[in-house]
């Protein structure tokens, strides 16, 4: 069995435990990835240290430089997809193109920082007084601790990763436990790209001991965390009592309206796709599915059939659409809303139940399930699952729509499939969500777009597109007097 270790001013480090823990494939739990270190409070100040001793060369770097460190590491990507993806799809569990798919949009969000190495554009303006500039920079923040979700386990590493370096920040980065050999492999190509030793420390273990640790880190400058709303709200508590900045990319609850001129065939398909693919465990996953009366009876039909072709299966059969659910407690914690639905009431329109036997023994799969007649107040009307299951509700119009889709804690992505374009333009205008879409599922983002969420989504931080750099730098602000005099901009009274 493999065992790796912490990656630490450029070295494999040992944990100070000397403890580890096994990395398991969701799709066969008898199979093992490798064994990783279960790190504390010793092995991040190890890793701070490094990246504080790292963090003069790097910030001095100009960002043209570092822009095309980071452009190497986008080429290894590309260069290494297909095998990290097999990675991806083993310790993930998600299929072969969903996989390649999360390596691309690494790359892309590598190709998309390394220019902003040569832009990272501040401001130039005349001062009030003579012979005066006035002008802005950006500069780094200082070390950066990222923690991350497994559901993307290269974009989401990637997508905090590249905008911290750009902006000359070193980081510590904690992957999350169930997808560390992605992690570990990336940490591969930084250090053969030739980023310096100590710009990039990844350090493994949970996140009760490991993630809290670097949270806890006085000498961490700001934490970019993604995963669930009730971690994001602990570790914005903790960020701030210090007076440390903190981005969070949080849950959704995410909504799509199928109005009654929309195409039915396109609805039905995004809403399947949407829901069930990487088994409903993407934060912008369809959870809910809101129909017009008019078309409530044609839509359920399509959205049933599109919903039986989907095949369940190990994500390394390329026949498979569902893939298995990520871990123990996860699997528990879906059946058990798929119970509490069932207890409350709802219809079971399709699936509900675990799949086990054959070539589901040994692995962790839920098929796609669809309810209808949910009560809005319910756990299943209202919670984020995290799994394939879809809540269907009839609307008679507009209005009752969006007030149904806003009546949720979240507000990550929300859609609408009509043909009219009044009826669109208004919906994006009423819908809370940080990122919306017309005739399309709710998918996550591309890398050159700000991605985020509104209400207990996030925090209005926006993590990839150029607003990235507004999370990883802050503004210095200059004055250039050439003027020979003391002037002082306080004491001009006309
Ligand atoms: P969690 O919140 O459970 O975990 C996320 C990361 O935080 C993991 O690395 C985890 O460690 C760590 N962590 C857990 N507890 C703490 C703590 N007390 N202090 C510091 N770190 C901690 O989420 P999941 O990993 O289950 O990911 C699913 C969630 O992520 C969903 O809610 C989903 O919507 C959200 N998500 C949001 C995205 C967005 O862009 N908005 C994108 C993708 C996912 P450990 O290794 O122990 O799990």
């Amino acid at each position: 069995m493999d065992k790796y270790n912490n990656l630490i001013n450029g070295k494999p480090v040992p944990p100070v435990s000397g403890k580890y823990f096994d990395n398991i494939n969701p799709a066969d739990r008898n199979d093992v990835a490798g064994m990783f270190p279960k790190s504390g409070e010793a092995d991040i100040n190890l890793a701070v240290k490094s990246a504080k001793d790292a963090f003069q060369i790097w910030s001095e770097m100009p960002p043209p430089q570092r822009g095309e460190l980071i452009f190497k590491v986008g080429d290894l990507l590309l260069v290494n997809q297909e095998r990290l993806a097999k990675v991806i799809v083993r310790e993930m569990g998600k299929t072969m193109p969903e996989s390649m798919g999360d390596i691309k949009s690494s790359a892309d969000a590598a190709y998309f920082m390394a220019g902003e190495g040569r832009r990272m554009y501040g401001q130039t303006t005349y001062s009030a007084l003579e012979k005066r500039w006035a002008l802005t920079k950006r500069v780094p923040v200082g070390v950066c601790g990222l923690i991350t979700a497994w559901n993307a386990p290269m974009a989401i590493i990637t997508w905090k990763l590249f905008p911290a370096l750009i902006c000359g920040n070193t980081v510590v980065l904690k992957p999350s436990e169930d997808t560390p050999l992605t992690a570990h492999l990336f940490g591969e190509l930084v250090k053969e790209a030739g980023i310096p030793d100590g710009v990039v420390n990844i350090v493994y273990g949970t996140g009760v001991e490991t993630g809290k640790a670097i949270v806890k880190n006085s000498d961490i400058s700001m934490v970019s965390f993604t995963g669930s709303t009730n971690v994001g709200k602990m570790i914005a508590s903790e960020c701030g009592r210090q007076l440390k900045g903190c981005s969070l990319e949080l849950g959704g609850k995410n909504g799509l309206i199928v109005m009654n001129d929309a195409n039915l065939d396109a609805a039905s398909k995004a809403v399947a796709s949407g829901a069930f693919s990487t088994a409903g465990q993407r934060c912008a996953s369809t959870s809910r599915v809101f129909v017009h009366e008019d078309v409530y009876d044609a839509y359920l039909e399509k959205l049933l059939a599109e919903t039986k072709k989907m095949k369940i299966g190990q994500g390394a059969n390329p026949d498979t659409n569902v893939c298995p659910i990520i871990n123990k407690r996860q699997y528990d914690s879906i059946l058990s809303y798929i119970e509490g639905a069932k207890k409350n009431g709802a219809t079971l329109l399709y699936g509900g139940n675990a799949l086990t036997g054959g070539e589901f023994s040994g692995g962790n799969f839920i098929g796609p399930t669809i309810f209808s007649d949910v009560d809005l107040k319910s756990k299943l009307a209202q919670e984020e699952i995290f799994g394939p299951v879809l809540a269907v509700f009839k609307i008679t119009d507009l209005q009752d729509a969006i007030e149904q889709i806003n009546a949720v804690e979240y507000g990550l992505t929300a859609s609408i499939f009509t043909a009219n374009v009044d009826i669109a333009m208004h919906a994006l205008d009423k819908l809370e969500a940080g990122c919306c879409y017309i005739n399309a599922p709710t998918f996550g983002s591309e890398p050159h777009m700000p991605f985020g969420g509104v209400k207990k989504s996030g925090i209005g931080t926006r993590e990839p597109g150029t607003q990235a750099l507004d999370v990883f730098s802050e503004w210095k602000t200059i004055y250039i007097d050439y003027s020979g005099v003391s002037q002082n901009s306080q004491f001009k009274t006309k």
